[in-house]
């Protein structure tokens, strides 16, 4: 077993259950304009938002864009013109209201904070993710948390992972660090490029086709434990 000393994980789709709230908050948004929200627009809204979110990854576009395009594209495919500001501020109160956490994500926490020191590495917006931390009950496990708005750039880009190991004990060597994560493309991917340890968590069983290949893989953050 590896001698770790510092965790970096996730969020949204690892410790908090991102995709109910974001189809409360994608319907209320429905609702508003008068559109019916059943499950295949649900589904074709998320797929727009995700290819978006693969942009922003790649760096090709900015968070703010995100923001501008997902939701005009969306309304756009049947014809209704929307206010952006307007659909992500609904969008969002729901969002950020509705806290569910992933089985065993407070376990986790408290378990990983324990041994090591923890830090949170997500992708969006800082104040709605401190926030959503604190509601969660999950914000004191953290040494820090670190968020793609304030770092100026995201995973998986190597600077996001500069920044946040800039803001680490200078002694943690990249062999002592792990990066834990649901995305493939931004939490492993990032990870590699960073030159750290990588753990994806695959709670569906997804299969992996993207070549990207993590140290470790597990489908319950139960497992975790037996790693680190
Ligand atoms: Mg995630």
């Amino acid at each position: 077993m590896k001698k770790y000393r510092a965790v970096l994980i996730d969020i949204d789709g690892t410790l908090l259950d991102f995709e109910k709230a974001e189809c409360r908050g994608v319907q209320a948004v429905m609702k508003l304009y008068g559109v019916v929200p059943d499950h295949n627009k649900v589904a074709r809204y998320q797929e727009i938002n995700q290819n978006f979110w693969r942009r922003y990854e790649k760096g090709e576009i900015t968070r703010a864009q995100i923001s501008e395009g997902r939701y005009p594209m969306f309304f756009g495919e049947m014809g209704v013109t929307v206010d952006p500001e307007e659909c992500e501020r609904l969008y969002r109160q729901h969002v950020d209201s509705l806290i569910i956490l992933i089985d065993g994500a407070k376990e986790l926490c408290h378990y990983l904070a324990g041994k090591y020191l923890l830090y949170a590495a997500t992708n969006g917006y800082s104040k709605s993710q401190r926030e959503r931390l604190r509601q969660a009950e999950l914000y004191d496990y953290f040494q820090d948390i670190f968020v793609s708005q304030d770092t100026g750039s995201q995973k998986p880009q190597k600077e996001f992972f500069d920044y946040c190991f800039a803001r680490m004990p200078g002694d943690i060597s990249r062999e002592e660090m792990i990066m834990i994560g649901d995305g493939l493309t931004s939490d492993i991917e990032g990870g590699i490029r960073a030159g750290i340890h990588t753990c994806w968590f695959n709670q569906s069983g997804k299969k992996n086709e993207t070549g990207i290949q993590p140290d470790f893989e597990v489908k319950t953050l139960e497992e975790i434990k037996k790693i680190l």
